[in-house]
């Protein structure tokens, strides 16, 4: 029964088969201004804990979330159609990047002294602040890892969090702050907003004091004219349309494996996907065999064993369909897959694609489905300029036996990272930042580079016991100028040269 009748309600089906998960009421914007209120009153003691304090309230957590993985894992694959292995993966990276900030946090949030030069009676020291209230807006594709993962890095870093899932999936969105329950972190400090569009917009406007968004460009955009008339900070983590370069010198059974993992992986609904593929003329029709028969092999359906399951919802399997029709027309060949497991399903089977050229709509928009187009390039250079060609640039990879070729050719890439003879492998080290350019957003998370984004940094600067009067205040006085001519001379030279010079200009005869 709806417990709030004059609210809207989510309802919630299974990709699967269509039936009932459950309903959610629409928070409305007095309850999300209501829900900022609540962590802005739990947050400044949270805040004032020293980072050790706060990893200690937040350590049973982690014993928590492996205990219950099955549970969250169910609740994934209820609502996204994911197989449960790619579910119970979300629960690990969490528990993994968890432990990894517990060991960091206290370290990387201390204050910490910075080198005062010759200003000898000064203490100058670098500390860190939280912003204090942040938004996290997700999507639905790893509803679990895309929101678990960012709250729990701004509460190591002092804030308070209000976090609205994906109104695609926002039972497994909850599930951390119910979690987080069983922690004795402040009452208040998560708040778990409910809805769509209209939710995240009256988040974004509710007096919060930063933004973290995960999501396609196209809202990225509203976010942050949402955001602009109170200049709040916000990150973006956005859509990627990756490419894989193909070298002739690769271990091609490895690419075909590795690619179609990197393309296949949750359906291909995954920011990192693996959706272009370059490959070097002399081995295109050779590896387009390997990568063929790998995908063909693949089991696709909605339950059981499988390898890839349900598209989630039914307009992204009407953009897999848009897609791919629009390739077929323009001449692209189907080498396996291409249709629905069955016409009544939203399984669909893993496609690879030849002969696609740049007017297909499969190379120039991101897919976020499982169709893989392959092009013949003449060389390296082609298959770079053709990856950086596009206007998004989240992550690549590069496969070739020369250790050097591929460090270069991952230097020349324009993204946020490169795998060399590997996908998708580098969420696993909870020590590398995540993040893009261009379309694909120009925030980090993960990695201390993520932590460190969920805090300001400040200056504390002491002065120890002094003359009365700093020697560059007021009244100036000819040595003054001596001063500075004297700083100049250190900062600029080099060597012993340096100690004369400034020597010099403080005391030689000829200066004022
Ligand atoms: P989306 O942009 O449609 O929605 C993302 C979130 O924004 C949802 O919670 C939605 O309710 C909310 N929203 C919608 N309109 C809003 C508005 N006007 N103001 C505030 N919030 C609003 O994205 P999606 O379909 O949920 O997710 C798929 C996209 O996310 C893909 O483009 C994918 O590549 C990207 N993504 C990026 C990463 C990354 O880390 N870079 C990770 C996963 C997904």
């Amino acid at each position: 029964m709806n417990e709030h009748p004059d609210t809207d309600l989510l309802l919630i089906r299974r990709p699967q088969d269509g039936t009932p998960v459950g309903t959610v009421p629409v928070d409305g914007i007095d309850q999300v201004r209501a829900a900022v209120a609540r962590v802005r009153k739990a947050q400044p003691g949270w805040a004032s804990l020293d980072p050790s304090d706060r990893v200690r309230h937040l350590s049973g957590l982690r014993a928590l979330l492996a205990a219950r993985s099955q549970e969250i894992a169910d609740r994934i694959v209820a609502e996204t159609g994911k197989p449960e292995v790619e579910a119970l993966i979300e629960v690990a990276s969490v528990v993994r990047l968890c432990r990894y900030y517990e060991r960091r946090a206290p370290r990387l949030l201390r204050s910490r002294r910075v080198s005062r030069g010759w200003l000898l009676w000064k203490r100058p020291r670098i500390q860190h602040e939280p912003y204090g209230v942040v938004a996290v807006i997700g999507p639905w594709n790893y509803p679990f890892i895309l929101t678990a993962e960012v709250t729990l890095t701004a509460l190591f870093a002092g804030n308070g969090v209000v976090l609205k899932p994906s109104e695609r999936t926002p039972f497994t969105g909850a599930v951390l702050s119910e979690l987080l329950g069983h922690t004795d972190i402040p009452e208040g400090l998560v708040q778990v907003i409910q809805g769509g569009a209209d939710t995240g917009e009256a988040l974004v406007a509710a007096g919060v004091d930063r933004v973290h968004f995960t999501g396609s460009p196209a809202v990225a955009r509203k976010v942050l004219a949402g955001a602009a008339p109170r200049l709040l900070p916000v990150s973006l983590e956005l859509g990627g349309k990756d490419p894989a370069l193909v070298r002739s010198d690769a271990d091609l059974d490895r690419a075909a494996r590795g690619i179609a993992f990197g393309a296949f992986f949750n359906a291909g609904q995954t920011c990192l996907a693996t959706e272009r593929v370059f490959v070097e003329e002399p081995v295109y029709e050779d590896f387009l065999r390997r990568l063929t028969r790998v995908t063909s092999e693949l089991r696709a359906g909605s339950g059981g064993e499988v390898d890839v399951g349900p598209l989630t919802t039914p307009e992204q399997l009407g953009t897999v369909e848009a897609h791919l029709d629009d390739a077929l027309e323009r001449g692209a060949r189907v080498l396996c897959g291409g249709r629905r497991v069955d016409p009544a399903s939203n399984v669909f089977l893993p496609t690879i694609l030849a002969d696609v050229n740049d007017r297909m709509r499969i190379m120039r928009e991101e897919t976020f489905g499982p169709l893989l187009p392959v092009m013949a390039v003449a060389d390296m250079d082609e298959a770079v300029a053709r990856a950086n060609a596009h206007p998004m640039g989240l992550f690549a990879s590069v496969w070739t036996s020369d250790a050097e070729v591929g460090r270069d050719l991952a230097r020349r890439l324009r993204c946020g990272g490169v795998s060399v003879n590997d996908t998708l492998s580098h969420w696993a080290i909870p020590g590398l930042p995540v993040g893009g350019r261009g379309e694909s957003g120009y925030s980090r998370v993960r990695g201390d580079e993520g932590l460190l984004a969920f805090s300001r940094s400040r200056v504390l600067l002491e002065t120890g016991p002094t003359p009365s009067r700093e020697p560059w205040w007021f009244p100036y006085r000819p040595w003054s100028r001596r001063l500075v001519r004297a700083t100049l001379a250190w900062d600029g030279e080099r060597g012993i040269r340096r100690l004369s010079r400034a020597l010099g200009a403080l005391f030689g005869r000829g200066e004022t």
